[in-house]
């Protein structure tokens, strides 16, 4: 089913760019996200066929040639892909809303011709703000930039950073050196292929085994002064600057999630047979379907609206940590209840909801955890107390 409910007028391009994105999504990349987190190798392999679809192109204007797909659309479109593998959701999510900061702050000839160059495989791109000791708390990184006549220098590591095995560029959030206190965050366009740059795999993730994770390392690494994003002083401001939109598109990915856990209880509820019927007749199992139908549905509203919030310029962190954290818990919820569902068969990776269950995990986690969510959700009614 998809992300917008029956009642939702959607163009007939719109229908037909998610109807494209569903059929590729379900027939090419869902046996290989079964092999993906089978052997944690990576998603970068479709990568050609992602760009030939414009998928890495979503969020570009299309006078840049890309797809300048609104928010909806584009949540339809994680949402879909997520449903056959969230490891190429959030690999696509992060792609898009870094391309989408580039785009918004393009303001000289290689920052254009970059944004032009956005859909092929070779401008694949992270996002490097988390570091050791700065995660929720993102104003605390401590990667050094020192600035001279030539450009920017850049020392210090980078952890959890998604895609980054294979980026090509990473947008990259440091402090630089001699700026006064509150004034030195600067964000960074960094080329992958400058000296300097080690990348070392995080291996192990429970779940999203086929999005990349890594480590990377910057040793004195070179930026040419015309990669400064922003301005200096404003660089959590950039990073930041697309935290509404990445929510969604998190909260998307985990409805997608939640959406196959549904399909695979129901199905699983049908046929299995004990006491000689169906294990759906049984009402603690039925009862376990109906709550997640409504969940289900209720996680849609809130995207939706959160999405239409952002394509209608109505400024929506509340919308946006809603959808998140509604819907990330819920995924976390339904795929739990699709695993009991399966009693023995789901617990192990023969049966899908296996999988499921350990991908949900993670997206309480990242884009702000409910923790996180609930902070900003609470601080609208209550102030900063
Ligand atoms: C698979 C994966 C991919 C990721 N990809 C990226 C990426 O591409 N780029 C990137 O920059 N980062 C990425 N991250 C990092 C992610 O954004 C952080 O893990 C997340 O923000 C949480 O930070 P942390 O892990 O340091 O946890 P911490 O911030 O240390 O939090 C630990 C616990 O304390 C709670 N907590 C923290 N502060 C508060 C508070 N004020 N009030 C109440 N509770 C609080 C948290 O909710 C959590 O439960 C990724 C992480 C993972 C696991």
């Amino acid at each position: 089913m998809a992300l917008a409910g029956p009642d939702v007028k959607l163009t007939d391009d719109q229908i037909a760019l998610i109807d494209a994105v569903r059929d590729f999504a379900r027939g090419e990349l869902l046996p290989l996200d079964r092999k993906w987190d089978e052997d944690e190798s990576s998603v970068a392999e479709v990568l050609p066929q992602l760009a030939e679809m414009g998928l890495m192109n979503l969020v570009i204007p299309e006078d840049y040639g890309g797809l300048g797909c609104d928010y909806c659309t584009y949540a339809s479109i994680i949402h879909e892909i997520a449903y056959a593998s969230p490891s190429a959701a959030v690999t696509l999510s992060v792609h898009n809303m870094v391309g989408k900061i580039l785009a918004a702050n393009s303001n000289n000839d290689e920052k254009i011709q970059w944004v032009r160059e956005w859909g092929t495989p070779g401008s694949f791109a992270a996002f490097a703000l988390s570091e050791a000791n700065a995660g929720s708390d993102a104003a605390a990184v401590s990667t050094k930039i020192v600035e001279d006549d030539e450009g920017f220098w850049l020392t210090g590591e980078k952890m959890w950073i998604t895609n980054g095995m294979h980026a090509r560029w990473f947008l990259t959030l440091g402090r630089l050196e001699g700026a006064p206190k509150g004034e030195d965050l600067v964000a960074i366009w960094v080329d992958g292929n400058e000296s300097g740059i080690s990348r070392d795999k995080i291996c192990g993730k429970m779940g999203i085994r086929g999005s990349e994770t890594a480590v990377i390392a910057f040793d004195n690494v070179f930026a040419p002064k015309a990669n400064l994003i922003g301005e200096r002083g404003d660089g959590l401001k950039v990073f930041l600057s697309t935290l509404n939109e990445g929510r969604i598109g998190i909260a998307a990915q985990a409805c997608g999630i939640a959406e196959a856990a549904f399909d695979e209880m129901v199905s699983y509820a049908k046929q299995r047979e004990q006491f000689g019927k169906p294990i759906g007749k049984f009402q603690s199992i039925s009862n376990m379907v109906a709550d997640s139908a409504v969940e289900l549905a209720a996680a849609k509203l809130l995207i939706w609206e959160a999405a239409m919030g952002v394509d209608e310029k109505r400024l929506a962190p509340l919308a946006a940590s809603m959808a998140k954290l509604y819907a990330t818990e819920a995924a976390n919820t339904i795929a739990d209840r699709a695993v009991q569902i399966h009693g023995g068969s789901g617990y192990v990776r023969e049966f899908r909801v296996e999988q499921l269950y350990r991908d949900a995990r993670v997206t309480t986690i990242y884009e702000g955890t409910s923790e996180v969510q609930r902070i900003v959700i609470a601080r609208e009614y209550l102030g900063r107390l």
